[in-house]
């Protein structure tokens, strides 16, 4: 067993004891007192759930459409014109489809970061009861843009403040759902709207997420609107802080590094997408020395192609390896750590979710190493980051309920999610 904690060897046979939501007791050999119902973790390798800090389930039907481009063209040509042709019952299949593939990958939790252009017909309530159902712990931040994006998914300040606090006031700020707000891309709103954004989190305690210094591109936008860089645009508005998580932050200056530092904004590390889209490397040694948290994240599906964040851990420490000709830069211990506790902490809840401890939330993960490219796990933190895979998740557990058991997942009916979304992903498409 892996509990996250900094410095803390794997616990071996470890238990971990549950009382309702809450881990109470966490220790090696033979458990302390009795319990109703015991899971069986003989071969396994437990450890916290992963955070998806940053993914657009939204975007599911548009997976491997429009591969091989670069992000604004991968939009324009492909993404946009998809998304624009879903129906409110394709948003709550996007988010089941989403959430049986995060859960059965062992990501317990995921930041949503929802857009549409069917805000009207209130599809971003409609998605929050669907993760709600899934039993996936979630932040779904309803993110649009005042000035402008594609057509169609642009709103009005006055629309984005009222809509966004009605899913607010619908969501208690301490549930297993919660929801957040933003501007969706950095060069499409109005500083106005901005600053509307940052009262939004002041007045309700909700947080913010915003995609941050992507590609050059991005950032020759926002300079070209305002001035500014990116991340001096956000300094400017007053749209840095511990509860604004900036995604992406691939292309920085040091003075950005320095804003990002002092405010204690976290950032959120997505190397696959980065890769993907050509977006560049970000500048992790950098970031971890200027002290800022850092969480990790695979993306959407459509700008990843999965939601694996296995994968995305060994991308992450592989990335700078081979960019910094480094083995030490990034080991598994700070990714795996990254993908945890840092995300958790990222979110708000670094003291109550993340690490397998006594107080915190009871969402757990195991993972079967009774597998050929398992075995063997001289090393169980190197075998979880550099060789095994979302498959190889068995069992997992949010908020104290067992979500996936032997690989089924207990909340949704799996095959019917899969033809449903299959089929109307295909249709959806066949109208372009
Ligand atoms: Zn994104």
């Amino acid at each position: 067993m892996l509990t996250a904690e900094q410095g803390r060897p794997p616990l071996e046979p470890g238990w971990v004891l549950i009382d309702g939501n809450t881990i109470v007791g966490v220790g090696e050999g033979e458990p302390d007192g009795p319990a109703d119902q015991v899971i069986d973790a003989t071969g396994m390798l437990v450890t916290p759930g992963f955070v998806n800090a940053h993914t657009h389930l939204c975007m599911i039907y548009g997976r491997t459409l429009g591969a091989d481009r670069d992000l604004l063209s991968w939009l324009s040509d492909w993404q946009v014109p998809l998304m624009r042709a879903l129906e409110p019952r394709d948003y709550a299949l996007s988010m089941e489809l989403g959430a049986v593939e995060n859960l059965k990958a062992g990501n317990t939790t995921i930041c949503e970061v929802f857009f549409s252009p069917h805000y009207e017909r209130e599809v971003d309530q409609l998605a929050a009861r669907a993760l709600d159902r899934s039993g996936l712990r979630s932040v779904l931040f309803r993110c649009s843009n005042d000035v402008t994006f594609f057509d169609g998914f642009v709103e009005s300040r006055s629309e984005v403040v009222a809509r966004t606090e009605k899913l607010i006031e619908a969501w208690p700020l301490d549930g297993r759902t919660r929801v957040g707000a933003g501007p969706l891309v950095p060069w499409g709103s109005s500083e106005a709207s901005f600053r509307d954004a940052v009262e939004l989190s002041a007045t309700y305690g909700v947080q913010l997420h915003l995609h941050t210094a992507e590609t050059p591109e991005y950032n020759d936008l926002v300079r070209e609107n305002t001035g500014f860089s990116n991340v001096e645009m956000l300094a400017h508005v007053g749209a840095l802080g511990p509860g604004v998580m900036l995604n992406h932050c691939v292309h920085l200056s040091e003075r950005d590094i320095q804003l990002i530092a002092e405010a204690g904004s976290p950032v959120i590390h997505d190397p696959t997408s980065n890769m993907l889209l050509a977006s560049g490397v970000a500048p992790l040694p950098k970031l971890r020395e200027a002290g800022i948290p850092l969480g990790l994240a695979c993306d959407g599906p459509a700008c990843n192609n999965g939601q694996d964040m296995f994968e995305t851990m060994k991308y992450a420490a592989l990335l700078q390896k081979a960019v910094t000709r480094q083995p030490g830069v990034v080991v598994a211990e700070e990714v795996f750590r990254m993908a945890t506790h840092g995300g958790a902490r990222a979110i708000g809840l670094g003291d109550r979710l993340g690490q397998l401890r006594p107080g915190y939330l009871a969402d757990l993960v195991l993972t079967d190493l009774r597998a050929p490219h398992l075995t063997p796990a001289h090393d169980p933190l190197v075998a979880l980051v550099y060789s095994a895979r979302a498959a190889d998740v068995h069992t997992v557990l949010v908020d104290g309920r067992v979500v996936v058991r032997n690989r089924v997942l207990t909340t949704l009916d799996e095959e019917r999610v899969v033809r449903e979304a299959g089929d109307r992903a295909r249709r959806a498409r066949a109208t372009l």
